[in-house]
């Protein structure tokens, strides 16, 4: 799960983290009555979207740039008129871009320095890294790409924490030296506390900058959520913004099945992660292209199916459908009985292949047989992908 940076500032001041003051605003009115009550000389107003890029960014209308600096609540009303409700497109959103519906309203700062500091999870180590570098403001790609030399990545043990002498290596690196160094390691400090306590698997401040008055403040954020342990941070649960995911995958986690969008033709549903990705292997193999990873689980009941078939029709991409299920604990009947329902309910017209082995196997055939549904039955995984290929490709 993603939020918002204001939402992310909202954190940092629980945490103890230096920021600028700032406000959210939903409309022109609002924004304008923030941007008067910081009472700034300069301020700052950022589209608020679940992606980077956005001082570069474009808006469709053809307004340049998601962060803009200006100096009066006049002229923040104005910038809002511009930017609320409208799409803005930045090398993070693609070329559909995302839809601006709120703004942040703060405290403009002069920037001496721009650095860039992140706390994520590393697999490879199965610890949390810091990775920092002198080169803030712009993309970590890029600097990894052309001067990977200007990044220092540090592993954290996960049962000590972050140690002084880390944030002290660290502070160092980045040239934060004397007060700098203090308020580089009470702020790295607290942030790894933010990461550890929130159940973070991103925290990316980029910028953090040097102020010409010696202050160190994180100016930009960008979190990202372990969803296994959101079961235990409903602070952070509250803060979700639907309308910044993708529709799919709203409803799908409204039913608790493990669905993912893909930019395929052939949905498919399955029982199992491995066997989901198996079966997206084989589409692609077979020289179709998946709509979509879906596992429904092994204790999927009858109404899980039928949830799922509904998202997977409810997907105009898709135009056809592969159901590939492997019954260990899985009754292959709940299955049957589910697509039979939605089938009936949605009124499927799409080539429909079903490929069922395992426990209460012919059970489940038999209902599907007595159904009336055009399927095509398969006799093995290999058949059930080329069927729904050469279905798709026909149709
Ligand atoms: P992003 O483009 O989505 O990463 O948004 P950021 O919040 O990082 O803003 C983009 C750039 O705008 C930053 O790298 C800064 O150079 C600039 N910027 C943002 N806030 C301020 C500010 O308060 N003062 C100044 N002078 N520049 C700012
Ligand atoms: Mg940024």
């Amino acid at each position: 799960m993603n939020i918002h940076e204001y939402q992310a500032r909202e954190l940092f001041q629980k945490f103890g983290v230096a920021s600028q003051k700032g406000k959210s605003a939903f409309t022109p009115q609002e924004a304008e009555q923030a941007a008067i009550a910081l009472g700034a000389d300069q301020i700052v107003v950022k589209a608020q979207i679940h992606a980077g890029g956005r001082g570069k960014g474009t808006f469709k209308n053809g307004f340049k740039g998601g962060v803009h600096l200006c100096k009066t609540p006049a002229e923040v009303r104005h910038l809002a008129e511009q930017m609320l409700g409208q799409t803005l497109v930045t090398h993070q959103t693609g070329p559909e871009g995302r839809v601006v519906n709120t703004l942040l309203v703060a405290e403009a700062v002069d920037i001496s320095r721009e650095l860039y500091f992140a706390i994520l999870f590393d697999r490879a180590s199965s610890a949390p890294m810091i990775i920092a570098s002198t080169e803030g403001g712009m993309d970590i790609e890029a600097v990894a790409e052309h001067s990977p030399e200007k990044i220092l990545r540090i592993t954290i043990d996960p049962l000590l924490g972050i140690q002084p002498y880390q944030t002290r290596k660290i502070a160092a690196a980045l040239g934060l030296r004397g007060p700098l160094m203090t308020q580089a390691s009470k702020l790295f400090t607290a942030l790894y506390r933010t990461y550890i306590e929130s159940d973070c698997t991103l925290v990316e401040i980029n910028p953090l900058v040097v102020t010409p008055d010696g202050r160190l403040l994180a100016l930009d954020a960008k979190f990202n959520f372990d969803d296994n342990a959101l079961y235990r941070q409903p602070a952070i649960v509250a803060m979700r913004d639907i309308a910044e995911e993708d529709p799919r995958e709203v409803a799908a986690s409204e039913f608790n099945l493990n669905y993912i969008g893909l930019d395929g033709n052939i949905a498919c549903l399955v029982n199992g992660a491995g066997l989901a990705m198996a079966t997206m292997d084989i589409i692609q193999h077979s020289g179709g292209s998946p709509a979509n990873f879906l596992d429904v689980g092994g204790g999927a009941t009858k109404e899980q199916v039928s949830a799922a078939f509904k998202i997977i029709l409810g997907d105009k991409a898709v135009k056809g459908i592969m159901v590939n299920i492997f019954g260990g604990i899985m009754d292959c009947n709940v299955i049957a009985h589910g697509i039979v329902d939605a089938a009936r309910e949605t009124g499927l017209n799409l080539p429909l292949v079903v490929r069922l082995e395992g426990n209460n196997v012919e059970a489940g055939k038999k209902t599907l047989a007595e159904s009336g549904l055009p399927l095509l039955s398969a006799s093995s995984m290999a058949d059930a992908a080329a069927k729904i290929v050469a279905a798709v490709k026909a149709a």
